[in-house]
């Protein structure tokens, strides 16, 4: 019977029906009922039901009935129909059952943290689920919670979802090429993860932020299409959705332009998703940045749904309403949202109270005026303000119908403007269920600026200081020239989050130099962080460009996963640590002083290395063990004699010394002219000695 292969709980079928098989898993669930005794068996595959019949003195049914929750058992059966209406419905396995011949107990288990079942065992009866677990308990355990089909579910789609990306990259000619994770900084506008090196005392790796310059590198090899299933670091502030570490789908391509990256990606994107049942559009709309702030305040704009954006400022222009008088006098803008038919739903008081008094404000703004269309009228508490002509064209302007709700934002940075409509946009379409649950709007944001404003004055990339501006005749030292600079950077965002982005890069160094004056580099900077990276582009580049998606981000949305946390194996918690391991920890002392980050003081550091060495020489010659505490008074001794000899050098005295471990003068046979042997000077002289260390040689032992 031992020899019977192994067939897999989810694969028992009608078909097998009669059949012996032998399973091998983990008890789900069980059900006693005195003499029949249920059990859930589970593997990676699926559930089957498995029964055991107490007949007399069965030592089977006896082993059965000590059975628990998630004991690893083996068990060989007969395979056979249910009986009709005892069905499970709710397993693929469900009109079969296995009643069962043997059962070997592989392993018990310990009484578990939370239930891991996610599987009645009659039909249409509840079963308590892990939802509300707190998370940290299940990263705590995390080998129980991805015992958990639905969690095994997500980790073998993603897996399906990379294994599609591969072989359409694949087909496409690109090779997988691993490059190096203990490395120098990569800038991706995050903070460096740092690896000290015992071998290089006080010099540090990074780990890399993403393979940025080594993708730009093996272009620069001739190594014409390149991907990697990389993993990034990034010591960025805490948010939800965020991890110290992720994965990327890497991708550079040489003489190729933004086309072709958007092709193959838009083919990438829309197979992994395929890969979960979802279809999406193809080609992907095209946006530019200035458009998507415009209409809806975000470079990352989700699409799903309308309240596009209304610029009303011309209508204003003239306006007597003092509060837009002021806004407009200092060059302002008045944009709004018309929120289609929503006026039972915003009534005066939401609107006042709630958005203009709280929400708004919240958001950064100074407020929110608010109109309602009611009796073919605008009507709000300052629309007294304004004229006939203005009433008549915002109507006009946004297009107003019975029971529409404007809200507009006002103020004199354009900035500011849409950054706080846009954020009342997503509120209100939130609030209001206005985002279909299973649209998909992916979509191209361009042109973005090639610098952002630093609130300190020069500029810092949008993006990373590889990717190519739209032209290269600009001044470095021009900020205002700087700001006006657009890069040939492309995002892809789908439903309003960023799932990547990448850029044509600069393969000239004279203008990969000019980015780094730009951006306040010095030359002994440049050299010290880049040098290596501008040698390699003054080597005949190539013209190239890449991408890079973000894996976790993009498969936890094609799966509808509540955070990136269900489709990473062992993720960080919110707070970067790990429940399981308990990582980051704090290391011994020991292996910080083998690390030499004890003490980051340079001289300190060489001199104590310095009186080290000499100690360690003592002991080892004089064969005396010299333990810490004896060190201080040691190294005392050494200062001693070392202070002794200088003063001894620096004053030659008249007398000849008494003794002399040179060749001063022949003691044995005075008179004579003190002669080193020949094989002094080609170390035969210490050629027997049993060891070694520079012109000393170990003594047998020493009597004290
Ligand atoms: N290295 C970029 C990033 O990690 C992507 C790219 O430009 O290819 O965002």
């Amino acid at each position: 019977m031992d020899q019977l292969e192994r067939t897999c709980c989810g694969h028992v079928g009608r078909n097998d029906e009669g059949r012996e098989i032998r399973l091998q898993g983990w008890v789900d669930a069980r059900r006693d009922h005195g003499d029949l005794l249920f059990i859930h068996m589970r593997d990676w595959t699926g559930i089957v039901q498995v029964v055991f019949q107490e007949t007399g003195s069965d030592r089977m049914f006896e082993t059965a009935r000590h059975l628990r929750e998630e004991y690893c058992i083996s068990v060989v059966g007969r395979v056979v129909s249910r009986q009709a209406g005892t069905e499970n419905p709710s397993l693929a396995t469900g009109d079969v059952e296995v009643t069962a011949a043997s059962l070997t107990i592989l392993n018990t288990s310990r009484h578990l943290p939370f239930q891991l079942s996610e599987k009645a065992m009659t039909a249409g009866a509840s079963i308590s689920t892990p939802a509300n677990v707190a998370e940290d308990l299940r990263l705590q355990y995390r080998y129980l919670d991805l015992r958990r089909p639905s969690m095994q579910d997500n980790l073998k789609k993603r897996h399906r979802m990379i294994k599609k990306a591969r072989s359409i990259l694949d087909d496409h000619g690109f090779i997988e090429i691993e490059t190096p994770n203990l490395t120098r900084s990569t800038p991706e506008g995050a903070r460096d993860y740092i690896v000290p090196s015992r071998v290089h005392e006080s010099a540090f790796y990074a780990l890399p932020q993403s393979p940025q310059l080594f993708k730009q590198l093996l272009m620069v090899s001739g190594m014409e299409r390149y991907y990697q299933v990389a993993r990034c670091f990034r010591d960025e502030d805490l948010r939800p959705n965020r991890q110290p570490e992720f994965t990327q789908l890497d991708i550079e391509a040489a003489f190729i332009d933004e086309s072709f990256i958007c092709e193959l990606i838009e083919e990438v994107i829309a197979a992994m998703f395929d890969e979960t049942g979802i279809t999406l559009a193809r080609p992907f709309p095209k946006i530019t940045y200035a458009e998507a702030m415009a209409s809806t305040g975000s470079d990352r704009p989700d699409l799903r749904f309308g309240l596009r954006f209304i610029h009303a400022t011309d209508i204003f222009s003239d306006t007597a309403y003092s509060i837009f008088k002021q806004i407009l006098k200092r060059g302002g803008h008045i944009i709004g949202i018309n929120v289609k038919g929503q006026s039972d739903e915003l009534s005066k008081n939401v609107l006042q109270n709630e958005y203009a008094k709280q929400i708004v404000p919240g958001f950064g703004g100074k407020g929110m005026t608010w109109m309602r269309v009611a009796d073919g009228r605008l009507d709000s508490n300052i629309v007294q303000f304004f004229s006939k002509a203005e009433q008549a064209a915002v109507m006009e302007r946004f297009g107003c119908e019975e029971g529409d709700v404007l809200m507009i934002v006002a103020d004199p940075s354009y900035e500011l403007t849409t950054g706080v409509l846009g954020q009342l946009r997503l509120h209100v379409a939130n609030r209001l269920g206005l985002i279909p649950e299973d649209a998909w709007h992916p979509v191209w944001v361009t042109d973005f600026p090639l610098f952002d404003p630093l609130e300190e004055g020069g500029v810092t990339s949008t993006h990373h200081p590889f990717t190519a501006p739209d032209r290269t005749d600009f001044d470095p030292k021009n900020v205002s020239e700087l700001l006006q600079l657009k890069s040939r950077a492309y995002d892809i965002v789908i439903n309003g989050e960023e799932v990547g982005g990448g850029s044509i890069r600069i393969d000239n160094f004279k203008v990969q130099e000019k980015i780094f004056a730009a951006l306040g580099l010095s030359r002994e900077e440049v050299t010290e962080k880049f040098g290596f990276f501008l040698k390699a582009l003054e080597f005949g580049a190539p013209p190239h460009g890449g991408i890079a998606i973000g894996i976790d981000r993009l498969v936890s949305m094609a799966l509808g996963t509540a955070s990136i946390r269900d489709v990473i194996a062992f993720p960080k918690n919110r707070s970067a640590f790990c429940p399981l391991t308990k990582a980051p920890s704090v290391v011994s002392r020991e292996q910080l002083d083998e690390l030499g980050l004890l003490n980051f003081g340079m001289a300190e550091k060489i001199a104590q290395t310095e009186e080290k060495n000499i100690i360690d020489t003592l002991s080892w010659v004089s064969r005396i063990g010299i333990d810490e505490q004896e060190r201080p008074v040691m190294a005392e001794a050494v200062e001693k004699a070392r202070n002794l000899a200088e003063r001894v050098l620096a004053r030659p005295c008249e007398a000849a010394p008494m003794y002399s471990v040179i060749a001063l003068e022949n003691r044995t046979r005075p008179g004579k002219t003190p002669v080193t042997h020949p094989a002094a000077a080609n170390g035969g002289l210490l050629a027997n000695a049993p060891e070694t260390r520079g012109d000393f040689f170990k003594v047998a032992n020493i009597i004290e």
